[in-house]
């Protein structure tokens, strides 16, 4: 396992994941019972994008860093950027530290809601381990995120959000992998709210995962991406995606703003294009029994 996110954070694939796991959490808000959080690919939670391994790539000058002076930010943008500069302290507009999907869940949590948080790594995990240390609201474990999904679902909150964002170095297989552990977690608990990123490289690896999802037996499933170049090449990260199972009420309507402003921010002279779609969908007419 190489993978490391310090390469890679705040990039545009992490701006479009951190933008729905604000609504996500927005959402799990809008009822007073607390919820869970469960992410099973923690990483380390603050990332230094000063830091070596990010100034090697830069990807995050063509991702969040390009949030920093724009203008006319729809709300759900605006949040993360406002996310953003707090994970660095009071005042930092110059975005030297970036929040993993830890940190700005835990953020936006209220004092009775918890996370479960999972990573491999054993210094990502010490790293995370050390960040949460005076947070009682928070778990670290040290081991497969896949296994522990299993474990700890349901939770004893029965209301939460499952994030699965593994890096994908198993190319096409982690998306079975990922069908899976989901199949297994929906039938211990149907109501979870699961949010899964998955990179868009070949068009052709990404529809049977959307195909499974159409037959997973969830209400209602929304996925959306952003891509930056036609998706029909393997050897670069075209575009960008997550498919989120039992999506809440009108959760559409929140990300639209926004996936509408990304395309134009992040394409600069390319032919970005974004997507916004149910692959299931039922009760759009009648706010679901969410519990
Ligand atoms: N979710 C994080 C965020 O949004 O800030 C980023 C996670 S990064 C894409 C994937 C992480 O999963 C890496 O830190 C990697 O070490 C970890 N990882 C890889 N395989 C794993 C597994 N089977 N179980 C748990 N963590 C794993």
């Amino acid at each position: 396992m190489n993978y490391r996110h310090s390469f890679h954070a705040g990039n545009y694939a992490d701006v479009l994941k951190h933008m729905v796991l604000i609504a996500l959490i927005d959402a799990m808000k809008t009822k007073p019972t607390p919820f869970c959080y469960i992410d099973t690919h923690a990483g380390r939670g603050l990332y230094d994008l000063r830091g070596s391994e990010a100034r090697k790539t830069a990807e995050s000058d063509a991702g969040i860093g390009l949030l920093r002076n724009a203008t006319g930010l729809p709300p759900l943008l605006w949040k993360l950027l406002e996310t953003v500069k707090a994970a660095g302290g009071e005042g930092d507009d110059s975005l030297r530290v970036y929040p993993g999907s830890p940190w700005i869940a835990t953020h936006l949590m209220r004092p009775d809601d918890s996370a479960q948080l999972c990573e491999l790594q054993g210094d990502e995990a010490q790293a995370l381990r050390q960040l949460f240390r005076s947070d009682a609201r928070v778990h670290v474990h040290q081991r497969d995120g896949y296994e522990a999904l299993k474990a700890m679902t349901p939770p004893k909150e029965k209301r939460g959000l499952v994030l699965i964002d593994p890096p994908f170095e198993a190319q096409d297989a982690e998306f079975r992998t990922i069908e899976k552990s989901l199949k297994s977690a929906l039938e211990r608990w149907p109501t979870g709210v699961y949010a899964v990123w998955y990179p868009v490289k070949l068009r052709s690896h990404v529809q049977p995962f959307h195909r499974w999802l159409t037959k997973c037996g969830a209400r209602r499933v929304l996925v959306t991406e952003i891509l930056l170049h036609p998706d029909d090449s393997p050897l670069r990260l075209n575009g960008t995606g997550l498919a989120i199972v039992n999506a809440p009420w009108k959760l559409d309507d929140t990300l639209r703003d926004s996936l509408r402003y990304l395309p134009k921010l992040l394409g600069k002279d390319r032919q970005a294009e974004y997507k916004l779609s149910w692959l299931v969908e039922e009760g759009q007419d009648e706010q679901p029994p969410h519990p």
